[in-house]
């Protein structure tokens, strides 16, 4: 949903690119993975969208601002609209990861927004 409205511009995309960002579904590396970045205001700000195809389980894409993702999205494609994924019979779009889960107090701090210690998804299933 973040890829809607965003111009391409294929020569600031990175393909196969390495990135933090894994299958919310069961963990895997993702192939074909595309980094695109989308520049900032300043030139500390960091804004790049984060793709990749698990070969079981379909795209995925991720935000950064700064700072970690709070999602992965299930995505039809890189970039493009949302898709559903089934998780325990629960329809599912996005995946909160377990930087989303830390308290406020947590998330002020500077982190490395790369640390793929953040992009885990915290629970496997967000059917809540
Ligand atoms: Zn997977």
């Amino acid at each position: 949903m973040v890829a809607q409205g965003i111009q391409r511009d294929v020569a600031r995309d990175r393909l196969r690119a390495r990135t933090p960002l894994r299958c919310p579904l069961c963990g895997s590396e993702l192939v074909e993975t595309i980094v695109r970045d989308l520049g900032g205001v300043t030139a500390d700000l960091v804004w790049q969208l984060h793709a990749g195809r698990c070969p079981e389980h379909g795209w995925f894409q991720a935000e950064v601002i700064s700072r970690p993702p709070r999602e992965i999205f299930a995505v039809h494609k890189p970039f493009g609209v949302a898709r559903r994924v089934i998780v325990d019979g629960h329809e599912v779009f996005a995946f909160p990861t377990v930087w989303n889960n830390l308290p406020p107090e947590r998330q002020r701090q500077r982190v490395d927004p790369f640390d793929a210690q953040y992009w885990q998804v915290e629970k496997p299933t967000a059917s809540r």
